[in-house]
């Protein structure tokens, strides 16, 4: 493995990416990631790579993002860690072909699929679970047979100086290589051709990767944004709904794809929700939250701008919160009543701890609200009637679902997650990732022996009677 540096020449860089991709080929091509074993031991490899830098990760992710250790461990290192064990535990039944039955008409014969890997994978990513999301789908990449360009993001820059240093000392030097840069580095990797692209980032960049892998006709999975939203529902537990509310929205100072974006609630139940998170909230991080230490700080300068700019378009109408720090990078949780629906506070994805409250009628007016934006990557509903569960289920269409909670769906090692329309394309996690990173071949074998004309030239009137008949 080598890692590459963006160069200032265009065409050096070309070459020098070229050249990495030709020994990433060469090696999937030699056969060797074929080998279950050697799949399994590239997963033990990123797992021992998390568990030697638990530390080194967690601290790196601190100086990025001011991140709490705890949510370092819980949303990147654990999550990582246990997500491998599954892909290890699985993968030698996953990758096992499995056999088909057959219609009378395509007898004799046998069918299988036989799970290949696609060859050359390329995964592109955020900056803001900077471990997790780069160790989850390089582990489904591995356990699925490929080799692996990985492009980590330079916005996240101590922890991927840890990725970019150590990580390549744990797996086959030959099946990996790791491009650090930016939207530069990332736009001549793009010209390349691959067998696979797997980018988790925003919507926007999405359509660019998009558009590149279309001139190679390259499968891509696309993990995007979007806005999620909280539907509360008049008979939700409204304590109970603004605790998980508040630590959904804060959680990682909400930089979370999958953080409620905003909330839509009954005029009867939203006073009582609006206090009760902010209660939370003051119980979480207490009186002076910019003084705790369990709350995460703004990855950059341009990101708390860009924040601020949506609280100061949202026209007032602040309930609670609404400070900020540049110097700091800190924002604090704020919740804005009812901004004009056309603000970008509204249009554009948060990803920060800002939650609009939007006031509806009734649980069939939010699935309007919802059905009438684009398709969201997380969906949160609040009840306690599992009618309104169906009716939210059923009307709605969202990456994922969680109920009663937020982000947790994100969690359990074989639920797939992805989004759906302009939140994402594929799944991962668990068998989907493998799925995701493999080549599903329908394979028919017929025996030599007993030929049968029936099916070729001449179409006899016999012959022609025959085939209706059987097929
Ligand atoms: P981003 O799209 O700006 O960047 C993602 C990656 O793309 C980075 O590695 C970056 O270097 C690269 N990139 C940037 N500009 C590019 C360009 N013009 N051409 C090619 N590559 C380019 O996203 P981000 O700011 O790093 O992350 C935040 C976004 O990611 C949010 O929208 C968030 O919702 C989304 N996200 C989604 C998931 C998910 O699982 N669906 C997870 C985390 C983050």
């Amino acid at each position: 493995m080598t890692s590459t540096h963006v160069e200032s020449s265009n065409s050096v860089l070309d070459d020098r990416i070229e050249d990495e991709l030709a020994r990433l080929r060469t090696t999937f091509r030699s056969g060797v990631t074929r080998s279950i074993d050697w799949r399994i031991a590239q997963i033990d490899g990123l797992i021992r790579f998390a568990k030697d830098h638990t530390n080194t990760l967690i601290e790196a992710m601190a100086a990025d993002l001011g991140r709490p250790p705890i949510e370092g461990w819980t949303a990147d290192i654990s999550t990582s860690i246990s997500g491998a064990e599954h892909m290890k535990s699985k993968v030698r039944k996953w990758a096992k072909p499995r056999r088909k039955k057959l219609p009378l008409v395509s007898q004799p014969a046998s069918a299988k699929v036989m799970p290949e890997p696609l060859g050359l994978s390329l995964i592109i990513a955020p900056w803001n679970y900077p471990v997790n999301l780069v160790l989850e789908p390089l582990v489904a990449a591995f356990a699925a047979g490929n080799v692996v360009a990985v492009k980590p993001s330079e916005v996240s820059p101590h922890t991927t100086g840890v990725i970019v240093r150590e990580l390549p000392k744990y797996v086959d030097d030959r099946a990996l290589a790791i491009f650090e840069g930016d939207a530069a580095m990332s736009t001549a990797l793009l010209k390349q051709r691959f067998d696979h692209i797997f980018f988790t980032g925003s919507t926007h960049v999405g359509r660019i990767v998009m558009r590149a892998a279309a001139e190679h006709l390259t499968p891509v999975v696309l993990e995007l944004g979007g806005k999620s939203p909280v539907i509360v529902a008049n008979d939700a537990d409204i304590s109970v709904a603004a605790n998980r509310i508040a630590w959904g929205k804060t959680f990682n100072a909400g930089q979370t794809c999958i953080a409620p974006d905003y909330v839509l609630v009954t005029e009867e139940r939203r006073d009582e929700l609006i206090d009760a998170i902010t209660n939370a909230w003051g119980v979480f991080f207490g009186e002076k939250i910019v003084a705790s230490p369990d709350f995460g700080r703004i990855v950059n300068r341009h990101h708390h701008q860009r924040l601020t700019e949506l609280i100061n378009g949202a026209q007032g109408n602040v309930a609670a919160g609404g400070d900020h720090d540049i110097d700091d990078l800190y924002v604090s949780p704020t919740i804005i009543v009812d901004p004009p629906l056309d603000s970008p506070i509204m249009t554009d994805e948060i990803f920060g701890p800002v939650l609009p409250i939007i006031t509806v009628a009734n649980v069939s007016e939010a699935i309007d609200f919802v059905n009438d934006r684009p398709k969201p990557l997380a969906l949160y509903v609040f009840t306690s009637s599992s009618d309104t569960i169906d009716a939210v289920l059923n009307q709605t269409s969202s990456g994922g679902v969680c109920v009663n909670h937020t982000l947790l769906h994100f969690v359990p090692p074989d639920l797939p997650f992805g989004g759906v329309g302009p939140s994402g394309m594929g799944r991962y996690h668990g068998k989907a990732g493998f799925d995701a990173f493999s080549n599903m071949k329908g394979v028919l074998a017929k025996p030599v022996r007993g030929e049968n004309n029936l099916a070729y030239p001449p179409y006899t009137d016999a012959k022609q009677k025959l085939i209706r008949t059987v097929t």
